[in-house]
């Protein structure tokens, strides 16, 4: 099978690289030239563990290849693969101008019969009418099949989630296209769910909203927790042993963030709008989740009283470890807000600063070493557990800092660590430890 990936972001380059992989001849196509010469030079744009090396792997075994040519991409193909993205739109309603231009490129370019699949999340009916903006740019006579096989990988782990993963969604109107995208994934050795195209479409966009409800829900429980003086984490881990709940994703913290989780919920609302139906449970996570990004800024002002003037390390900016990601990410929330109460903020990621520095406020300073962020500061904030910042931000607050304060906003620490420590520690749905 000869295949192309359209869009070489975070899903259409993880995807290009497995399937070259387990054995695929891929190439890539991005519009974002300097995206491409990288890629070229066996580059990965993107942070994401372990997707360098199998690129270069792949490169080496001349699998998978790189343009931002469609012509030259899209040449021969079998199989076509659309990862572009589709940010939120103002209304809230999934912007398709990425999909419909990237169906527009397959229509003028391809030269024989092609099977197009939808990698990208895309709403009800998107999937029908790339085929017929496919089918009307087309210059010759091929016939089209359209395949919804929604991406289920999570930043961070996406490699592994590639060979790992729970299923594969495979959403077609034709069988025979149905087994021609099967066929292509057997070698990962994951479950298949075959489905109609406006099913597939539907579980994606279902799965992450049910993710996000799981989350607001077991903030508001932390919330209520904290108030009645019970300890969340005892909480989750009595409802997660039964596996009716299931112990995954019953973290509380600051909310969600990231690429997808916030932009699907507010296109699975929009969705139900237009089909006349009120999701009045959605939009309360939404809403939830709104409200516990700010919810570490709240506490803090409680108990200082004003951040005016006051230096807050903020560690963490990424949306979750392990990754670069910035889209959507509680930092985004806690900077406005510190910087407006009129605090300094010096902030740290092991990863993510340089994507940080064209979201975060321009007051925000950057520190290179999370020494130098904590060293002098009045308050730190913790906002993404990735593992350095989990092992050091405890000790080193009771190092440099004259009277140790910690607002965290992961749940990294337990209380007796912090009171062994002697820092006051203040975190999401336990008793503050003073
Ligand atoms: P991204 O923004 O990182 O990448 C999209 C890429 O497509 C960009 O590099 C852009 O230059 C390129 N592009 C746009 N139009 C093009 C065209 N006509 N021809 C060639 N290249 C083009 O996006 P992403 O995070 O990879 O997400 C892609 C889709 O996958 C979205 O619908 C998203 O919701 C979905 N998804 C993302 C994740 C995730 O964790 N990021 C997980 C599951 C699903």
């Amino acid at each position: 099978m000869k295949i192309a990936i359209i869009g070489t972001g975070y899903v259409g380059l993880v995807t290009g690289v497995c399937l070259s992989e387990i054995g695929h001849d891929v190439t890539c196509l991005d519009i974002n030239p300097q995206k491409i010469e990288l890629l070229q030079k066996g580059i990965s744009p993107i942070y994401e563990p372990g997707l360098e090396d199998l690129m270069t792997k792949n490169i080496e075994a001349d699998r998978l290849h790189f343009t931002t040519s469609h012509i030259v991409g899209l040449k021969d193909k079998d199989v076509i693969y659309i990862a572009v993205g589709t940010p939120q739109g103002e209304d809230g309603s999934a912007d398709l101008t990425y999909i419909y231009n990237a169906a527009r490129n397959v229509g003028q370019n391809i030269t024989n019969d092609v099977v197009v699949v939808t990698k990208s999340t895309v709403p009800l009916g998107t999937n029908h009418k790339v085929r017929e903006v496919v089918l009307a740019n087309l210059e010759g006579n091929h016939c089209v099949e359209v395949v919804s096989n929604p991406e289920f990988l999570r930043e961070g782990s996406a490699i592994h989630d590639s060979f790992h993963g729970d299923r594969i969604v495979i959403g077609a109107d034709k069988e025979e296209a149905a087994n021609i995208i099967e066929e292509i994934n057997k070698p990962f050795g994951l479950p298949i769910l075959k489905t109609s195209i406006s099913s597939a479409e539907m579980i994606k966009y279902a799965a992450n909203a049910f993710l996000a409800t799981k989350i607001s829900f077991i903030n508001e429980i932390a919330n209520l927790s904290e108030k009645v003086s019970a300890n969340i984490e005892e909480v989750a881990s009595g409802i997660g042993m039964d596996t009716r709940i299931g112990d995954k994703f019953l973290n509380a913290g600051i909310g969600y963030g990231g690429s997808c989780f916030p932009k699907d919920t507010h296109a699975l609302v929009k969705i139900s709008e237009d089909n006349e139906h009120d999701f009045h449970l959605l939009k309360s996570v939404i809403q939830i989740n709104d409200t516990q990004k700010t919810l570490l800024v709240k506490k803090a002002i409680e108990r200082l009283g004003s951040l005016e003037g006051k230096r807050v390390a903020m560690l963490g900016l990424a949306f979750k470890p392990e990754t670069d990601d910035m889209r959507e990410a509680a930092s985004i929330v806690v900077a406005e807000k510190l910087v407006a109460e009129g605090a300094e903020v010096v902030a740290y990621d092991p990863i993510a600063t340089e994507n940080a520095k064209n979201i975060l406020p321009e007051e925000v300073i950057y520190a290179e070493q999370i020494e130098d962020a904590i060293m002098d500061s009045d308050v730190v904030f913790i906002l993404t557990d990735w593992k350095e910042i989990v092992e050091k931000a405890l000790f080193l607050s009771s190092l440099f800092m004259k009277k140790p304060i910690i607002f965290d906003g992961r749940n990294c620490y337990k209380a007796e660590d912090a009171l062994k420590m002697q820092v006051e520690y203040i975190s999401v749905g336990r008793d503050s430890i003073q």
